[in-house]
């Protein structure tokens, strides 16, 4: 009998492939590793279907012309794993062992799995100032979904906090239905591409506060307004708006991985070139758990399809 954390492995399940996350990387890792008659346990994780569960329109995955909204694609990529045979559940990965093999992986604090090959696909999410009374807001005004969010703030004074690419897009997309966005970003130049940059500065109801930080956000039960300051000046003032967003990156979903795998200082797993090995042979990592370059559902998908051909391979050569 082996143990982590109180844990009795002895009698544990015991899976030749468990893919952890199921965004697009996870569920193509998914789809490939079924069709290979791997049947992989596929661990949902905190919200199944990843970040384009959140999001509406999703305009730039081939095959889908007219477009397709994110949640929608997200049910199809599941029918497909479950179609071949993928072993869907519920639950988090709470804590893993990877030690020695089988590898060990507690779901939900308590159920203990052991597995041949884990593939990772926990992805990112989205980061947020960490101010008491964002979290407080959040969901009453406060939000890291512009496309998931916007439309609920028709007609509104909305701000928006971030000088990326991200924040380019979130507060043209809120041009639709709000007055007037406000984009809050705390240098003096944003890091956007330039033609993101052209269309948020030429658009006649954003207007953009420079050198500007974000202090508090004010409201009781829902977002009144913004408590910000001038880095130049030093002068505070109040910002009234009725809707915050925030688009200030990501951070990937790796924390129960560190004291395994390599990591970057983020905390994006490091895979090996032209690969999805990580350091520790038999746990491969895919999607935005270890790409902070694209981040695209496509290329989420294009890494899942190798972790599961890498994993197959991997475990071929094992039994060979
Ligand atoms: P980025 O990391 O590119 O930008 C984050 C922005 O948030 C930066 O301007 C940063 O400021 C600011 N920021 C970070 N932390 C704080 C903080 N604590 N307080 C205030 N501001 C903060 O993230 P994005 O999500 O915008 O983009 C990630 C990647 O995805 C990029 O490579 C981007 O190009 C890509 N992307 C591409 C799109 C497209 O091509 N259509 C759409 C969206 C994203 P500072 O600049 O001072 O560091």
């Amino acid at each position: 009998m082996f143990a982590m954390q109180g844990i009795d492995f002895s009698s544990a399940e015991h899976h030749k492939v468990v893919i952890v996350g199921t965004g697009p990387a996870g569920l193509t890792a998914a789809i490939y590793a079924a069709r290979a008659n791997l049947s992989p346990l596929v661990i949902q994780g905190p919200q199944p279907g990843g970040q384009l569960i959140t999001t509406t329109d999703v305009e730039n995955y081939p095959g889908f012309p007219d477009g397709i909204m994110g949640p929608e694609m997200m049910q199809k990529f599941e029918a497909q794993a479950e179609r071949f045979g993928a072993n869907l559940r519920w639950g988090m990965v709470t804590e893993v062992d990877f030690s020695e093999r089988p590898f060990k992986l507690v779901v939900d604090e308590e159920k203990p799995i052991l597995a041949d090959t884990v593939i990772i696909s926990t992805g990112a999410s989205a980061k947020y100032l960490g101010l008491e009374n964002e979290s407080r807001l959040l969901g009453k005004g406060v939000s890291a979904c512009a496309t998931c969010d916007g439309a609920f703030f028709r007609n509104q004074d909305l701000a928006i906090v971030g000088g990326g690419d991200t924040a380019m897009e979130e507060a043209l997309f809120l041009t639709r239905f709000a007055t007037k966005v406000y984009v809050i970003h705390r240098r003096n130049e944003f890091r956007a591409s330039q033609i993101m940059q052209d269309r948020v500065m030429n658009h006649e109801k954003i207007e953009v506060l420079w050198n500007t930080v974000v202090e508090d956000v004010l409201g009781d039960t829902l977002v009144e307004g913004l408590a910000i300051r001038n880095t130049e000046t030093g002068k505070a003032r109040t910002l009234p708006v009725q809707g915050f967003f925030v688009a200030i990156g990501h951070q990937p979903n790796t924390d129960i991985f560190k004291d395994w795998l390599d990591m970057d200082e983020t905390g994006y797993i490091q895979t090996q070139p032209d690969s999805t090995y990580t350091n520790v042979e038999g746990i491969f990592a895919c999607g935005d758990a270890q790409d902070h370059v694209y981040r695209q559902a496509i290329t989420a998908a294009g890494t899942g399809c190798m972790a599961a051909i890498d994993a197959e391979r991997w475990l071929a050569d094992q039994e060979a």
